[in-house]
């Protein structure tokens, strides 16, 4: 287990450096070992990480004071720090960014993968960020159609406010562990061989709570219920996903929240089915609006809209309305309403309606049906004319 570097070496500054200067030194290194320009060398990620780990905790007056408390305990080594999370979390709890300034998170999605997952890979505890969660929600066709906010209720992990995350009773401290004196590690024999593993005492943490916190029982963390609103832009679609930065679990030593991910699944309509973001909707016609044209009124996304049927009109034929589907979820287009027409048999006739088909059927010529005509020459030609 490598000791961790203390965060003022990391920076390269010293004990009694000025806010200034710390943060001169951060921007340096923060260059130095930006991804862009060390074309993602995985040493240097870690560096940075390192070097985004100290300069979180020194740059903020409060956490630097609580830090160098700490590490003049003579129990106080750097990796017991990180695992109270005192630093971490318990000052950006509650408010929206995580607490960290936007243009750091961003970095910090470059710099942990988010969302590709696996970002905290072989790292070590000083700084890991927060897990993220994943919230379903449902919504209709018509909301996806318009865009809707939902608000979203959901539980996740707070710093403990009793004990800021220490999770020891106040007034009392967490002890360094008797069992790996603060490693966390544990070296077992094997043999000839010795290897390390994590402490089961404290489970790898170096410290442990005697005197437990009432309100987490020692766990440094309480569930807390939270709601939020959220935008569900129009356009948005099935297994689309929508993330809120910085709404996840808290991180650990001073590492960034998780994100919350919204994953969206629009509900089976009855009248529509969407088609990227076209709808498609069946109206049946009768036969005679199907014959001789007709005004029908239509549902569309937006209510009602007026489709005009011409005479002729054939089964299956579809139309096709413009700008009344669903807009794109980029802004870029608006899809269109296409209506597939089913002319309807009429049925259960009266006599007297029976007698009038049969007086047009006597009246008909292959002229009325030039699709049947096409059909029997062709079937004709197909038959050898025989
Ligand atoms: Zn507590
Ligand atoms: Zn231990």
């Amino acid at each position: 287990m490598p000791r961790q570097r203390d965060f003022y070496e990391i920076l390269g500054v010293s004990k009694d450096a000025s806010q200034e200067e710390i943060r001169k030194a951060y921007l340096k290194l923060a260059h130095q070992y930006h991804p862009d320009k060390t074309g993602g060398d995985k040493a240097a990620e870690e560096k940075l990480k390192e070097v985004n780990a100290a300069y979180d905790t020194l740059k903020n007056p409060e956490k630097r004071k609580q830090y160098d408390a700490m590490s003049s305990n003579p129990f106080g080594d750097m990796g017991g720090f990180g695992g109270f999370g005192s630093a971490g979390p318990a000052g950006s709890a509650g408010s929206a960014g995580g607490g960290f300034d936007a243009p750091f998170d961003d970095f910090f999605d470059v710099l942990f993968g988010r969302g590709g997952g696996g970002g905290a890979r072989g790292h070590r505890r000083t700084m890991r960020p927060g897990n993220d969660l994943e919230y379903r929600v449902k919504i209709s066709l018509r909301e996806a159609a318009r865009g809707v906010q939902r608000t979203i209720r959901f539980s996740r992990s707070e710093t403990c406010p009793d004990c800021n995350g220490s999770g020891a009773a106040r007034g009392s401290q967490p002890t360094v562990c008797p069992e790996c004196h603060g490693s966390g590690q544990v070296r077992r024999s094997q043999g000839f061989f010795s290897i390390s593993q994590p402490c089961p005492r404290c489970g790898g943490a170096g410290r442990i709570v005697t005197n437990p916190c009432s309100r987490c029982s020692g766990r440094g963390s309480v569930k807390v219920d939270r709601e939020i609103k959220v935008d569900l832009p129009a356009g948005i679609d099935t297994g689309q996903r929508l993330r809120v930065a910085g709404e996840g679990e808290p991180g650990e030593g001073g590492g960034p929240r998780g994100d919350l991910y919204i994953l969206v699944e629009v509900e089976h309509d009855d009248i529509f089915q969407r088609d990227g973001n076209d709808v498609i909707c069946q109206v049946p016609i009768s036969f005679p609006q199907a014959v001789l044209g007709d005004k029908i009124r239509v549902p569309t996304l937006n209510g009602e809209a007026e489709l005009k049927i011409p005479a002729g009109a054939q089964s299956g034929q579809l139309f096709r309305m413009r700008g009344l589907g669903i807009p794109d979820v980029h802004g870029y287009h608006q899809g269109d309403q296409i209506v597939r027409i089913q002319v309807e048999t009429p049925t259960r006739l009266t006599k007297e309606q029976r007698e009038l088909i049969e007086r047009f059927r006597d009246l008909s010529s292959s002229q009325n049906y030039p699709l049947h005509r096409r059909f029997l020459e062709t079937a004709k030609r197909f038959f050898g004319g025989g």
